[in-house]
């Protein structure tokens, strides 16, 4: 599943073709049924973007707003393997091609979701955190900030290990299994750890290794988008800049303790032992 820094490069891939200023003509669709949070979505969606021209492509956690000279704008999750692509008109629709906006340029932004787990719905601007789906999630460090006061108060109340902390939308927006393995190992935090039992040092260190971690990763973003979803779920050889993740069996770059994988809530985390005790 793409997380942050892969949404962001799909952003800045976006905003790279030129989308500033072009006009949204038609909607098309696949007639698939997407996971949408409002009733008569396409309807809509047609009427919110006819004739809108895109001023921006914006973030939030894992979510791409699509800003329009409009009362609306378009909100997409890429889902488990979606993206979202500019093609020419004429080019066939790729499998799973769902929804086609069609620009008065000759060239269409296309949304393509395999696994349809994806979401496409109209928002009102200004009021985008609004919307059911970004209403609930925490901030996103990157593109809205991580104010330094935010996370040992959010942890306090929270008895859960502080990686499955990390992993709540709700306390932070965009943080997936690879940045929560990295920014805690960063931090020297063990992931086990309850998130009631952080002191004000490690939430500290914490926030700041959560920006890190996914500031460098979107600066390398491209190589783990396409080893990351091209492979299905798969990752790569993008372990080339990551820290701890996927290094099971390698010798910490810190302290040359054999790196250890563990599962929790189903899903895997690595640590080095020495750095971060429990
Ligand atoms: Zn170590």
């Amino acid at each position: 599943m793409p997380e942050l820094p892969e949404v962001e490069s799909v952003r800045r891939g976006l905003l790279r073709r030129r989308l500033r200023g072009v006009s949204l003509a038609r909607v098309r669709s696949s007639g698939m049924p997407l996971r949408l949070a409002r009733p008569q979505p396409l309807a809509a969606l047609r009427r919110a973007t006819r004739g809108r021209a895109i001023t921006d492509v914006r973030r939030i956690g894992k979510y791409l707003l699509i800003d329009l000279d409009g009362p609306h704008g378009v909100l997409v999750h890429l889902g488990m393997s979606g993206n979202l692509v500019t093609a020419r008109r004429a080019e066939v629709w790729a499998p799973h091609t769902h929804v086609v906006f069609e620009l008065d340029d000759g060239r269409d932004l296309r949304f393509i979701d395999p696994r349809r787990f994806g979401q496409v719905d109209v928002v009102d601007r200004g009021r985008e955190r609004e919307h059911p789906s970004l209403a609930v999630l925490g901030p996103d460090p990157i593109a809205e900030g991580l104010p330094p006061d935010h996370l040992a108060p959010a942890a306090a109340r929270r008895s859960t290990p502080v990686k499955l902390f990390l992993l709540d939308q709700s306390v932070l927006a965009g943080v997936g299994n690879i940045y929560a393995s990295e920014a805690l190992w960063l931090a020297r935090i063990a992931p086990t750890r309850p998130a009631s039992r952080l002191t004000a040092a490690d939430a500290e260190a914490l926030t700041v290794a959560v920006t890190d971690v996914l500031s460098f990763a979107i600066d390398n973003g491209g190589t783990t988008l396409r080893d990351f979803v091209g492979a299905d779920g798969v990752p790569g050889d993008n372990g080339e800049y990551l820290l701890v993740y996927g290094r099971a069996g390698q010798p910490c770059s810190r302290c040359r303790t054999t790196i250890k994988k563990t599962v929790q809530a189903g899903r895997a985390t690595y640590s080095c032992p020495t750095c971060q005790p429990r």
